[in-house]
């Protein structure tokens, strides 16, 4: 069978018994062969590690409370489910089966191969119990282990070769449903052990999935109408946005917009795959669709994130000489600590961090060079829009907008689709607004 989509349903979709219900009407409505891909239920994966944490610390009654109270809501949960009582009983063994096993790390030493496997049981409980579900209302569909095909490298990357030839090979197999399911965020790593792709990994998943068998399309289903031109949880009045490229939706989503994983569009952009977001809570909307063009706009959407620190180095020398660039940059390398936005000048360097983990090592090896500042509670803003040279005039505008609002650093020049603000945090949602009011308001 030739599946050519996939689609992916997120914690909160599948938070309840009615949402998974609700996804399996969705997802059986019609006859098209697809791969559905399933985050652990809402508020799952951090109760497991949660029980991973205690059992680090050895507060082992801690996490066989939690454990007891997981269990208790997932018998609830399948009491409810089922019709039948074929099935209830067969959900019913199969989560005995699950939390048996994940309080069989209790009395052992903790590892983080264990508390691997110990996160996997969110997806692996989300996936399975779909599955009986559909049975259970006559839908059939096959489960397919994300653990027999997903994989990443000794780097941590995904490992493409092995997961399109374990997914061709699982997919043809002639006693398939039309109807897949499978887990997101779980796979092996080079060694073939338990692993994961990180926190919020289901929607990566989904994007690797869909480049493995060259889907048509893949589709992210969440709670909202696709990616919103600002934060709706600051400004009123945000607009879904209908169409954007691989690249405005990679900057958006790592810059904070929360609806996508930062790391899903790189996948999808390597085999020209579109992504579109679509809203549980309302599928007839045609959501956001992420592809290779749309059509450019001035200004298209802003997200901000926060948490940043800047870093501003001043060279001892009167001038920045050569090879001092690079002397800061080597020192950021070393404590393996990414750097976002540089602004520089004939004197100093400004450059933005958000994992603060190794900044005093950072800055001891700094003063080697120079003096140093730094500055922490940040907010990079993104503003997405056609910022090419040629269309001159467009950064004219975030800047009005925020002419009441001290910029720390501006970064202009170095992406055709994007220009990135750094204000302080506590200004953040007053800029926000005041972006929303400059540049979409003449919009509708
Ligand atoms: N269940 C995992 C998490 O909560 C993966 C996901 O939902 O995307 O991080
Ligand atoms: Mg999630």
């Amino acid at each position: 069978m030739q599946y050519k989509s996939v689609l992916k349903f997120g914690g909160t979709s599948v938070g309840d018994v009615q949402r998974l219900q609700a996804v399996a009407r969705l997802v059986s409505r019609d006859a098209e062969p697809k791969v559905v891909v399933l985050s652990a239920m809402s508020g799952t994966t951090n109760l497991l590690v949660e029980i991973a944490r205690c059992l680090y610390r050895g507060e082992r009654q801690q996490a066989l409370d939690i454990i007891q109270n997981m269990e208790i809501n997932y018998l609830i949960i399948n009491s409810e489910l089922f019709a039948s009582r074929e099935f209830t009983l067969a959900g019913k063994e199969f989560l005995q089966t699950i939390f048996t096993y994940i309080r069989s790390f209790v009395n052992r030493e903790m590892y983080p191969l264990q508390e691997k496997s110990i996160l996997a049981q969110g997806e692996i409980i989300s996936s399975t119990l779909m599955h009986l579900y559909l049975s259970d209302i006559g839908v059939g569909s096959t489960l397919v282990p994300a653990l027999n095909y997903m994989r990443v490298d000794k780097d941590g990357e995904p490992d493409y070769f092995y997961i399109k030839q374990n997914l061709h090979r699982l997919l043809e197999a002639p006693e398939n449903h039309p109807l897949i399911i499978t887990q997101g965020f779980i796979c092996r790593n080079a060694l073939g052990e338990v692993d994961n792709l990180h926190r919020g990994g289901s929607d990566y998943s989904a994007a690797l999935i869909g480049g493995a068998i060259d889907a048509r399309e893949v589709q992210i289903w969440t709670d909202i109408d696709g990616i919103h031109n600002n934060d709706p949880r600051h400004v009123a009045g945000t607009r879904a946005l209908r169409t954007l490229s691989f690249d405005e939706a990679a900057e958006l989503a790592y810059f904070g917009a929360k609806i996508l994983h930062p790391s899903t569009i790189q996948p999808a952009k390597r085999a020209n795959i579109p992504v579109r977001l679509k809203n549980t809570l309302n599928p007839a909307d045609e959501g956001t669709l992420i592809s290779k063009e749309s059509p450019a706009r001035d200004f298209k959407a802003v997200a901000a994130k926060d948490g940043i620190t800047a870093v501003k180095i001043k060279s001892s020398n009167m001038l920045l000489a050569y090879g001092f660039v690079r002397k800061v940059f080597e020192v950021f390398e070393a404590w393996k600590t990414p750097i976002d936005m540089i602004a520089t000048s004939e004197v100093a360097i400004s450059l933005t961090i958000d994992d603060t983990g190794r900044l005093e090592g950072i800055l001891r090896d700094l003063e080697k060079y120079g003096t140093t500042e730094v500055e922490h509670d940040l907010s990079i803003i993104c503003v997405v829009g056609d910022f090419r040279a040629e269309h001159p005039g467009v950064v004219a505008r975030p800047l009005r907008a925020l002419r009441e609002i001290p910029l720390r650093m501006v970064s202009y020049g170095a992406s055709e689709h994007s220009v990135s603000l750094l204000v302080r945090q506590e200004d953040k949602q007053r800029a926000l607004v005041a972006l929303s009011a400059e540049l979409f308001t003449d919009e509708l």
